[in-house]
């Protein structure tokens, strides 16, 4: 009678699990041991310009990224479907922009779906394109943006569509967003890009160069401590 009572309590318990997988979660300035760090703290080693020339981004101490306006998109050589990311970014001081103007960078999803990068500190605009936004397609659910020139954490789950052997959508991407700890994106689903389709394929990382856009202004916008962690 003993024996089957311990197993009916184990088997309650959970013990017929296994174990969790035991993974350094690094400590903020270092990614988890288990992910892909996005950028090396040193060089533009992983990154590439959309004509696949390196790009000239400024490497600060610190581990920081610094890509001026002018420097181009910037993508990662590493591509993928399903991902946890995180990035820390910092948008410059530009009081004398406004709207869409002042701090606009952006991440793209898979290289398709850009969660926006504006400095939204007492800067409005239109919802979907203020920081935390999924542009085009859906505003944060809260404002959670810190003054410029601070420093402010992005973190996405991101699972990409699922499409049959034609290519077809057959379930669209998801997206649960974190802004500053915040959650702005409660698992919503992503429209396919109008320019650039679903993405059935793995994709890149890619942040956004403003320029090309009317009067967008000189902006020199920091990363740091940017990983990916791929999702089964
Ligand atoms: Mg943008």
């Amino acid at each position: 009678m003993l024996p089957c009572l311990l197993l009916i309590s184990a088997v309650a318990f959970g013990q017929k699990d296994a174990q969790p997988r035991v993974v350094d979660p690094g400590d903020g300035r270092k990614a988890p041991s288990d992910a892909v760090a996005l950028f090396n703290g040193r060089d533009m080693t992983g990154w590439i310009t959309k004509d696949g020339k390196i790009p000239k981004c400024e490497v600060e101490a610190g581990g920081v990224m610094a890509c001026v306006t002018g420097v181009g998109d910037i993508q990662t050589t590493q591509t993928f479907k399903n991902a946890q990311i995180h990035l820390e970014f910092a948008i410059p001081y530009m009081p004398n922009q406004k709207g869409q103007l002042r701090g606009n960078s952006g991440v793209y999803l898979q290289g398709k779906y850009e969660m926006q990068i504006l400095d939204s500190y007492q800067n409005p605009t239109y919802a979907h394109g203020s920081l935390g936004g999924l542009y085009n397609q859906a505003p944060p659910l809260v404002n959670a943006a810190r003054r410029p020139e601070e420093w402010q954490t992005y973190d996405f789950i991101f699972r990409g569509p699922e499409c049959d052997t034609a290519g077809k959508v057959t379930k669209k991407a998801v997206v649960t967003v974190l802004l500053n700890g915040l959650l702005v994106h409660d698992h919503v689903a992503i429209d396919a890009s109008e320019k650039l389709g679903a993405g059935c394929q793995a994709g890149p990382i890619l942040l956004q160069d403003h320029s090309g856009f009317k009067d967008a202004p000189i902006t020199k916008m920091k990363f740091r401590n940017l990983w990916l962690r791929e999702l089964d």
